[in-house]
């Protein structure tokens, strides 16, 4: 049997999504600007303040370069989100593309932390 954990805990492990109208992307129900095509959703006063306090946690930028004087190739960009005990819990496809030799292409992979929405959660003591 299980207790069901606290409010604070039930909101970090849910989010409320929506799809971006313009891109489709599944983005935050409550983002003001959509993290893929950025562009404006609504003005939401509320939102406004936690989009000014998101940070980014997370922020690796990389490239490759295309096997030279090799054949072309083809590449396929994976990102996998694992829970603290290694669980996937997302896998994504998030582009494709092909190089030919000597071609260099570069990847940013950032993660954005946005305070819960609604009112903030009492300190713990
Ligand atoms: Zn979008």
């Amino acid at each position: 049997m299980s207790e069901r954990p606290p409010l604070a805990t039930r909101v970090a492990q849910t989010a409320r999504t929506r799809l971006c109208p313009h891109c489709k992307a599944t983005i935050l129900e409550s983002a003001n600007v959509c993290p893929g095509c950025r562009h404006h959703l609504k003005f939401d006063p509320a939102a406004a303040q936690r989009q000014s306090e998101t940070r980014t946690a997370l922020r690796i930028e990389g490239s490759i370069q295309g096997p030279s004087p090799a054949e072309p190739c083809e590449y396929c960009v994976v990102i996998a989100i694992r829970d603290d005990h290694g669980r996937e819990v997302g896998r994504h496809v998030v582009g494709v593309g092909a190089m030919r030799p000597g071609e260099r292409r570069s990847f940013t992979l950032s993660v954005d932390v946005v305070p819960p929405p609604g009112p903030k959660p009492l300190k713990r003591e």
